[in-house]
């Protein structure tokens, strides 16, 4: 048979290598709630437009809502009691990724010989990356618009920059709503940011063409968000040097996935999905 007849050379390259299985794409949006997505789906075009093609959930978590912990869980498929690691400061003293005595899953997959890629990911502070050269803005704790905006794009650039690279597994986090809702819970200017949000997924995951392809795609929070008096667990004190805040973090995080057959119901099976579909 002429290889000619296949077609496009992309498609005579994805039919001649059995085993290509794609990227698989983590994208982790800190504190992407649906209490405030849903309402807004009409301005949030690409949201809407994940939900519209993917499988949506809500993950109600039966862990605290701290996102070192939960994050840390994610990526190492751990609960509490088995990665020990709930705060980002013990003992006055800042937790580093050494100090957390699990493998994560781009330790597991690397071991494989994958291609492996970790963009600012928050469960200490500042985020973590693995395999990419990155400065987290504001040590991983933006607090001003400027530094909120700084972050957006930085991690959208390099999130692109690294998806051309074609790894097996990228994944990318944004802190920025997280911050932002602590702050503003409330206002219209929290609609905003994920207004900036949804242009930003909308260059990362429709305008790269990674979803024509036969590409897996997480999008998923670590916890939603809720007023302050409203939470269950206080993560921070009310007052704060930056003011009074707001907003505190709720069990119900948020979760949209493409392609991805293992059902998640919890954020360690994000780790058992990606080792499911990578390894
Ligand atoms: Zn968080």
């Amino acid at each position: 048979m002429a290889l000619k007849n296949l077609g496009s050379g992309r498609k005579v390259k994805s039919l001649l290598l059995p085993g290509g299985k794609g990227m698989f794409f983590v994208l982790g949006i800190d504190a992407a709630t649906w209490t405030v997505i849903t309402p807004n789906l009409s301005e949030l075009r690409n949201f809407k437009r994940l939900i519209d093609i993917g499988k949506s959930k809500t993950i109600t978590l039966k862990e605290k809502p701290i996102s070192a912990s939960v994050w840390c869980g994610m990526f190492s498929g751990k609960l509490l009691e088995e990665h020990k690691h709930e705060s980002y400061v013990v003992n006055g003293e800042i937790v580093k990724r050494e100090d957390i005595k699990v493998d994560f899953i781009w330790d597991v997959l690397e071991r494989e010989g994958k291609k492996v890629k970790a963009l600012n990911v928050p469960f200490v502070v500042p985020p973590y990356s693995f395999g990419v050269n990155f400065k987290p803005i504001g040590f991983g704790l933006p607090t001003n618009e400027k530094e909120w905006n700084e972050e957006l794009e930085r991690v959208t650039a390099k999130a692109k920059e690294l998806l051309a690279e074609k790894p097996d597994l990228l994944i990318a986090i944004y802190t920025l709503l997280d911050r932002i809702q602590h702050f503003h819970w409330g206002e219209d200017y929290v609609v905003e940011w994920y207004k900036r949000m949804d242009e930003k997924i909308g260059e990362l995951i429709f305008d790269t063409g990674f979803l024509d392809e036969n590409n897996k795609l997480i999008v998923i929070s670590d916890h939603g968000f809720c007023s302050f008096g409203e939470a269950k667990v206080q993560t921070l004190p009310e007052q704060t040097p930056e003011g009074k805040l707001k907003g505190d973090h709720h069990e119900d995080a948020f979760l949209v996935t493409v392609n991805v057959d293992y059902e998640i119901e919890r954020p360690q099976d994000v780790f058992f999905a990606i080792e499911e579909e990578v390894s």
